[in-house]
């Protein structure tokens, strides 16, 4: 028995160390329950829009020193459609439900915008289920990046917009892709996606998109990040028109489970840093 506790815990020490190699910012691994709180502070207006602006900036460029894009904004790279068996003619208006007029991420009070694209299924009785599949839609990842907040547990009663949503910030194209509504998520924040990867299922969850009025869709912003980490919203209609359709999602590594007696302890895997070209980042330093 003794022996046995000894193995665990050399197993979880050993994982330990074979991970921070891997793991380039293991000192700031805070970013994710920071970025999550950022969400929820700018929602329930706790902050100011200047002290989350400053804290959105601090964030941000700690991943961007560590995740320099190796796209420049003209390649498309390898983009995968988010919602499986499915393509742009999904996409509403044909592109253009994409709308801004005064976006500003940090200021919750902020509305009449649509800085995104809803990618509607075929659910007319509003069970979540397209029904000429007879079966739930997977929500893949678009491109390569790490899951960076995650929320799961919205309910009927909860009043904000996004319902559960899941933020991934992309390698390749520096930027924040925004995936709202989910009936179900998958992934964990600090977890690596991959283009294709299974983030969660179609839903109706979120104050408007609850609502019969509303036909059972995804939202997707994607925010570009300017030189000094400013984010804005893309119109990225043409990426989604080129975009590549998969048949079934494949699987996002981890999250690593620990086994102790009974008990399973479920972590994220840390990010592991990706090749990258160097395209000459010109971020500055941030100076919050
Ligand atoms: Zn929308």
């Amino acid at each position: 028995m003794l022996l046995n506790i000894l193995f665990a815990m050399f197993s979880v020490f050993s994982l330990k160390t074979d991970t921070s190699a891997a793991f380039s910012f293991s000192d700031d691994i805070d970013v994710f329950p920071r970025y999550k709180q950022l969400l929820v502070n700018i929602r329930e207006q706790r902050i100011s829009t200047l002290e989350a602006e400053n804290e959105f900036r601090s964030i941000l460029s700690i991943l961007k020193e560590n995740y320099p894009n190796t796209l420049d904004s003209s390649q498309i790279g390898n983009f995968v459609f988010p919602l499986t068996q499915s393509n742009y003619s999904a996409v509403g208006g044909n592109g253009s439900g994409f709308f801004i007029k005064n976006f500003n991420l940090f200021d919750h009070s902020v509305s009449g915008n649509h800085p995104a694209h809803d990618i509607f299924i075929y659910d007319p009785d509003q069970d979540s289920m397209d029904n000429r599949k007879q079966a739930f839609v997977d929500i893949v990842s678009v491109g390569n990046g790490v899951v960076l907040a995650v929320e799961k547990d919205w309910t009927d009663s909860s009043e904000y917009r996004g319902g559960n949503y899941v933020w991934v910030f992309d390698f390749e194209r520096g930027g924040l892709w925004y995936y709202a509504h989910h009936r179900k998520i998958v992934v964990e924040p600090g977890q690596i996606v991959k283009p294709g990867d299974k983030l969660g299922e179609v839903g109706r969850t979120g104050f408007n998109a609850k609502n019969k009025r509303s036909d059972t869709h995804l939202h997707l912003m994607y925010l570009e990040l300017d030189q000094d980490y400013y984010p804005k919203p893309k119109n990225y209609y043409e990426w989604l028109k080129a975009a590549v359709t998969i048949r079934k999602p494949t699987q996002a590594e981890g999250p690593v489970r620990h086994f102790f007696g009974k008990l399973f302890l479920i972590e994220p895997l840390p990010p592991k840093k990706m090749d990258v070209r160097n395209f000459d980042c010109k971020v500055k330093k941030r100076r919050v």
